[in-house]
Parts: structure tokens; C-alpha cells; sequence
């Protein structure tokens, strides 16, 4: 159980959970590389993960405490394990944003700036101040008006902005949600944003930004070998925080309705009809204008292909072994059992399939409730 308490500072305000706990996990502030305690509210109800939230002042305290359970839901679903690599997974901020208050999300700039020049700025390995857009010396950004904002003026949207092992943390940028009518938001954000931070703890190796890319998947598996592709990376992202946010909620409707949503519901255009009349593979779809659509949402759908294939399990031995493997494409053979470039064929067969059909695949991984 948390008590609220709001602190002004100036036009700022961050949230503090100051805990009321029964258990001996009672909110801590935990010491940084350079021995400096880190004074912003710690997330009370995680175990292992330090979670910091640095709020804007008008983000409601409903949205803190969603983001709050659904980040200690994501540590039990997806870093409860021996494998875990918590010097990578730790720390994790979350600047949480209002999107309708830009002036909010540029004043939390600059006290996240300030706080990573104070306690992520002492080299190789915890450099996030100089790796990143608060350095003055990075190009196009002004202060202020970069990192939590976009140049259109618009606040940022959600998303890791982060290379936890050339930093020294996971930056979580959560933009806000309307509720109570998009509580599932802040749920299925969360748990999507805390996998790409799971995916990439995986990966303990000080690599090139490219090369982290090449073996996660995300470069080097579409046709293009320059371009970026989503189809792995967020479709996996995507599936996942669908299948638990509903598995949580023990809504399983919920999860039926997403998939199906994405495949048939009219997103400027019905997507699966888009992806069919495309003639590209989902490894194809870039992030170029809709295909990110089609990437993320038809990539979740593979996900799911693929599951009912091997099953889930298959694909967490995957992510805990794809360093040791050190290749995207062999560890995919590996742990599929085929390689990608025939899995996204075949994929594309499956989808050419009546919707019934397609559809049956949901009952499949997600069965009914007897
Ligand atoms: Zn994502």
C-alpha cells in the first residue's frame, strides 16, 4: 500500500511513494557506481529491479501507481530466473509524461539531465551523460527539447531510450494514458517496454550499436541489410504484452480481441490486407511510414505462429542463449528448429489461410477456461 505524497520544487514536482510495507522489501535508495544515493522514488513493490520514477507534475497519481504494478509484474514474468543479468537489467528510470503538457515533459528533461550528468557520467560503462541527447555536444538537439519531446513539438511516446551497458541504465520514457478508459495502456506499454529491456539483457557484450542490433534481429534479417526491421524484436514485444497483460487480467477476450485487431481492424486500411498485398515477408516491413504498423502487429502475429509451433518456453531458452550462440540466425535455427527465412514463408502461407482458421490458432495457445 503507498502514501502519496507531492512534492513541489518550482514548477516541478516529482512523485514520491513514500511505502507503507508489511514485507522487508520496504522501498531503498540504492547506492550508484560513484557511490552517490540516488534520490528519486524507488518503485516499492519490485524485488530484484530498481525502478526510479521521475514523473512531470501533472500525470496523474492513478497512472504512477499502473505503471508501478505492471513493472512488478514484468519482474515476475520475465526476470524471476537465475539467468537474469541484473547489472544490465539495473537501474531503470521511467519518466513517466503527461502528453498533453509539453512544457512538463521539457522541465523533466532538465532535471533527468541533470541527474545523469550527477550520477551516469564517469566513463566506459556508465556514460549515459555523454552517450546521450542531455550533452550539449550531441548534435541536433537543444536542451530542453529533444529527449522527452519531438521536434514537431509533440511530447515523446513511449519507448527505451537506452544502451544500459554503455550508460549505466535503462531510460523507460512512458507517455501518459487517458483513464480511466485506456488503463489497458499503461498495462500493455509497460509490459511491452519492460520485454525490450529483458531482450536486450540478454545481451551481456560490449558491442557497436549495429552489431547489438545484427544479433537481436533487428538489422541484417530483412532484405535490405542497411534498414532496419521490427518484424522479431517488437513482434515479440507486442505479443507479450498482449498475451500477459490478458493473462494477468484473466480476460481472455481481451487478448482474442487484440489479435484479431490486428490482423482485421481498420487502421487507415485493414492490415492483413495491406501485408497480403504487399507480396513482402514480415522480415520485409521496415519502419518506414505504415509498414511499422504492419511490422509490430503482424509481427506479433508471428510470434504467435511460432509459438504454437514450439512453444513459449522455446523462446526465452532462445533469449538466454543468443549471446553464447552469438548470431541471431543460428540461434533462431537452433531453438525453432528452422531456419527464419523459412519461417516467415511459411508465416506468409498461414496468413493467406481463411480467417476462421487463423483465427483457431488464438485457441490454440490461449485455450478456453474449462
Ligand atoms: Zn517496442
Amino acid at each position: 500500500m503507498g502514501l502519496k505524497h507531492i512534492h513541489k520544487t518550482l514548477y516541478i514536482s516529482v512523485i514520491v511513494l513514500l511505502l507503507i510495507s508489511c514485507s522487508s522489501n520496504q522501498a531503498s535508495n540504492t547506492v550508484s557506481p560513484d557511490n552517490l544515493t540516488i534520490d528519486l522514488p524507488k518503485i516499492d513493490c519490485a524485488n530484484k529491479i530498481e525502478a526510479y520514477i521521475l514523473a512531470s507534475d501533472t500525470v496523474s497519481d492513478e497512472g504512477i501507481d499502473l505503471i508501478t504494478k505492471w513493472v512488478c509484474v514484468a519482474e515476475r514474468l520475465f526476470f524471476d530466473k537465475p539467468s537474469t543479468n541484473w547489472e544490465i537489467v539495473n537501474p531503470i528510470y521511467i519518466a513517466v509524461l503527461d502528453r498533453n503538457n509539453l512544457e512538463s515533459a521539457m522541465q523533466l528533461e532538465k532535471i533527468w539531465c541533470d541527474h545523469i550528468k550527477k550520477y551516469h557520467n564517469s566513463g566506459k560503462g556508465n556514460n549515459g551523460y555523454d552517450n546521450g541527447k542531455c550533452n550539449s555536444k550531441q548534435r541536433g538537439c537543444n536542451f530542453g527539447l529533444c529527449l522527452f519531446t519531438q521536434k514537431e513539438g509533440r511530447v515523446t511516446g513511449s519507448s527505451i531510450s537506452s544502451n544500459s551497458k554503455r550508460d549505466g541504465f535503462n531510460l523507460f520514457i512512458s507517455n501518459s494514458h487517458d483513464l480511466p478508459e485506456h488503463s489497458d495502456s499503461y498495462g500493455y506499454v509497460t509490459l511491452h517496454e519492460m520485454f525490450h529491456i529483458y531482450q536486450y539483457s540478454n545481451l551481456t557484450k560490449d558491442r557497436s550499436y549495429k552489431d547489438e542490433k545484427k544479433i537481436a534481429g533487428k538489422l541484417g534479417t530483412g532484405s535490405d541489410p542497411n534498414v532496419d526491421v521490427p518484424w522479431w524484436v517488437e513482434g515479440n514485444a507486442v505479443f507479450f504484452s498482449y498475451y500477459y497483460y490478458a493473462k494477468e487480467m484473466q480476460d481472455r477476450e481481451y487478448f482474442i480481441d487484440k489479435m484479431e485487431s490486428s490482423l482485421w481492424a481498420e487502421w487507415q486500411g485493414v492490415l492483413i490486407d495491406k501485408y497480403l498485398k504487399s507480396e513482402k515477408t514480415i522480415n520485409e516491413f521496415t519502419w518506414n511510414g505504415e509498414e511499422k504498423k504492419i511490422g509490430y502487429e503482424i509481427g506479433a502475429w508471428f510470434t504467435a505462429y511460432l509459438i504454437d509451433k514450439v512453444g513459449e518456453e522455446k523462446i526465452h531458452k532462445f533469449y538466454s542463449n543468443l549471446e553464447a550462440e552469438g548470431d541471431f540466425e543460428i540461434a533462431f535455427k537452433k531453438y525453432f528448429g528452422i531456419d527464419y527465412k523459412y519461417a516467415v514463408n511459411d508465416f506468409d502461407l498461414f496468413l493467406r489461410k481463411p480467417k476462421t482458421e487463423i483465427m483457431s490458432l488464438l485457441n490454440r495457445i490461449y485455450p478456453q477456461p474449462k
